[in-house]
């Protein structure tokens, strides 16, 4: 069974996203029926694929998946709706995002999507995928991004805060932060242009120093996203001191 769930975890990418054959829809849905971890990520890969505009950043699944999948989808191509054959030679380890344009007019076309399976798996593997403000993201409003800096304690640290205007919210993803001190978790802070600033919550880094945030509200009259080490877990009700890793927002 284990082996049969190696291979149709690749395979389920394809099928949350309408893009395999009966055969493989069939063994998809046998599979399904027995595996938790594969209904689950058909689950969130279906509702990933409203996500697709914002899968723009070349990503890298892994190799075997990434190849699974390239060939699969080349496969089905249609004779003249063959990608320019010097792409993936010329980048080797990126997957880029051709069907933006097209999927607003015909959401649906078979051709399209196999090529959309390779972006929304990636998103999935990038961690965005379990992110659900997202998911409803339309074509017609594309998210706004902003870069946080690090200094002092965390001079290492850098961030993106990526506001969905239409979902009123926003996620700050970081990278390179250390564990907090002692007693301590990180509390992320939005500040409007008076200096008024409000509690986004806090959080404590994954073990390779990243750590996603969501912020379910809107991002209007936010002049900075701050982050500061507080004392855990609640965190505090302003910020104690001079925030390490900021950025500015708008404008
Ligand atoms: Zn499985």
């Amino acid at each position: 069974m284990r082996a049969d769930h190696d291979r149709m975890e690749d395979v389920v990418a394809a099928y949350a996203l309408d893009a395999c054959d009966d055969a493989e829809r069939e063994e998809v849905e046998a599979h399904l029926d027995g595996c938790p971890s594969c209904r689950a990520l058909a689950r969130r890969l279906s509702r990933t694929v409203a996500a697709l505009p914002l899968a723009v950043d070349p990503v890298r699944p892994p190799d075997q998946l990434r190849d699974r999948i390239l060939a699969a989808a080349t496969a089905s191509l249609a004779p003249g709706h063959a990608p320019e054959p010097d792409t993936e030679a010329d980048a080797p380890n990126v997957l880029t995002f051709p069907v933006r344009a097209e999927r607003s007019r015909r959401p649906r076309r078979r051709i399209p999507l196999h090529w959309a399976a390779v972006a929304v798996l990636a998103v999935a593997l990038a961690g965005l995928g379990a992110w659900n403000v997202i998911l409803d993201q339309s074509l017609d409003a594309p998210p706004a991004r902003y870069s946080l800096a690090g200094t002092g304690t965390l001079a290492g640290a850098s961030g993106t805060v990526t506001e969905f205007r239409r979902q009123d919210a926003a996620l700050v993803a970081l990278t390179g932060m250390p564990p907090p001190p002692a007693g301590k978790v990180y509390q992320l802070w939005l500040i409007d242009a008076s200096g008024r600033t409000s509690s986004a919550g806090t959080f404590t880094p994954s073990a390779d120093g990243t750590a996603r945030v969501g912020v379910d509200r809107p991002m209007s009259g936010v002049k900075t996203v701050a982050v500061t080490a507080e004392d855990g877990p609640t965190g505090a009700r302003a910020p104690t001191g001079k925030p390490e890793l900021a950025g500015q927002i708008g404008g």
